[in-house]
């Protein structure tokens, strides 16, 4: 993955997974981690109405449902949801 990941074009060796990481922003400490971790850089943080610290955001054209925000997040704020069917597996 690093090539693609350093020199670009990680779309086209990549598939998407069959999940999606959605964030609570209600439970998010803004520690930052998942930006860290994010090895497809598809996490930032952002300003929310309400809320005096930065949250966690995805861009969901750069997620591709790996699942190591989620499994790292020691809030448990970023969970995967099943968006593609279990077809989607094979279909690539
Ligand atoms: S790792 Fe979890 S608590 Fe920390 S910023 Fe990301 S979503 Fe928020």
């Amino acid at each position: 993955m690093y090539p693609w990941l350093t020199y670009g074009g990680v779309e086209k060796g990549i598939a998407k997974s069959r999940f999606e990481a959605r964030i609570d922003v209600e439970s998010c400490s803004g520690c930052q981690d998942c930006v860290e971790q994010c090895p497809f850089g598809a996490i930032d943080m952002a300003k929310v109405a309400g809320h005096k610290k930065m949250k966690a955001r995805v861009n969901p054209d750069k997620r591709y449902g790996c699942g190591v925000c989620a499994v790292n997040c020691i809030t448990g704020s970023i969970k995967l949801h099943e968006v593609r069917p279990p077809e989607h597996a094979t279909a690539q």
